[in-house]
């Protein structure tokens, strides 16, 4: 692990790098609760894991004002264990884990937030809705039945590659669906509309293209926290 001061001087060089507007999500899966700790005494507040029984075994050991939001797959059978725990659940790949993260929300008396996963890599092995099937689903309505779940945006990851202009093009077409979804949901329910207003997109290599491409909210975690054990 990084000294604390080295993740709190990290962080600062960052936050001072991101423009105005822009949030930040450190990723701190895999790090011990010393770093999440040296990141929240340099002021972090937001923080995000990859999988649920880690967030569920750290989240105790922090301070209450730390929002965590999942970015890892989720599976459904993990999905009523993590309910009421994230204030964002920024991977939700299918229909039916969105409504399977309103009943379980439902059932526990809490509000959800999700953002939708669209796949725009190249690579098969991301998971997402591609932007027609997510276009198709709100053009659909498919929202509809959604009752304690509020559809907050988009998530997405950029290929893994070094060329950055296709990391530029991934984002692009990402911030393209999010324009589309966020039109259409315009015409049919402005509340829905208003709430939809966060594109993630955006890591360690590659955020400042992300955010030139429309990111809201970028997820950074190596350049925070160094390497991952
Ligand atoms: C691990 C992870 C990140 C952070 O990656 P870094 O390269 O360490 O910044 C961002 N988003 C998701 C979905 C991840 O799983």
């Amino acid at each position: 692990m990084l000294t604390a001061l080295e993740i709190s001087e990290r962080l600062q060089r960052l936050e001072a790098t991101i423009p105005e507007g822009i949030e930040l999500l450190a990723v701190s899966k895999f790090q011990p609760v010393e770093a999440i700790k040296a990141a929240y005494e340099a002021g972090q507040r937001l923080f995000g894991e990859s999988r649920v029984q880690e967030l569920l075994d750290k989240q105790p050991r922090l301070p209450d004002d730390i929002k965590w939001h999942f970015i890892g797959h989720l599976q459904t059978n993990k999905v009523k264990a993590l309910v009421g725990h994230a204030s964002l659940i920024e991977s939700v790949d299918s229909a039916r884990l969105l409504e399977l993260i309103d009943s379980e929300s439902g059932k526990k008396g809490v509000r959800s937030g999700v953002l939708l996963q669209v796949h725009v890599a190249a690579e098969e092995t991301k998971f997402g809705f591609s932007p027609a099937e997510l276009e198709a689903y709100v053009a659909g309505k498919g929202y509809e039945t959604l009752v304690n779940t509020d559809f907050r945006g988009l998530m997405a990851m950029a290929t893994n590659t070094d060329d950055s202009e296709t990391v530029r093009r991934d984002f692009a077409t990402a911030a393209d669906c999010f324009r589309r979804v966020k039109a259409l949901l315009s015409e049919q329910s402005p509340e829905r509309a208003e709430k939809f207003n966060i594109l993630s997109m955006g890591m360690s290599g590659d955020w400042p293209i992300a955010v030139e491409e429309g990111a809201t909210l970028i997820r950074v975690g190596s350049a925070i926290f160094g390497d991952r054990y």
